[in-house]
């Protein structure tokens, strides 16, 4: 039996937040290193890099503006 808990993500409460495993520079497994919500409407992901956690980095590229609220 595997042990998975599903997290409901608390942005949109209707997708769920799923971890993404990536591999380091040696081949070595870095897991949970983000956590991405399932709905494509919602697109919150957090990520955890060098120990710093960034939340909501633009997952598309280009055709988005940095919007700063003033
Ligand atoms: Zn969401």
């Amino acid at each position: 039996m595997e042990h998975t808990a599903q997290l409901l993500c608390l942005k949109c409460k209707e997708g769920a937040l799923v971890p993404l495993s990536d591999y380091g520079s040696q081949g070595a497994a870095v897991h949970y290193k983000a956590w991405v919500c399932t709905n494509p409407d919602c697109g919150f992901n957090l990520k955890i890099r060098n120990g710093d956690i960034y939340l909501n980095e633009p997952i598309i590229a280009g055709g988005v503006h940095t919007a700063r609220p003033r």
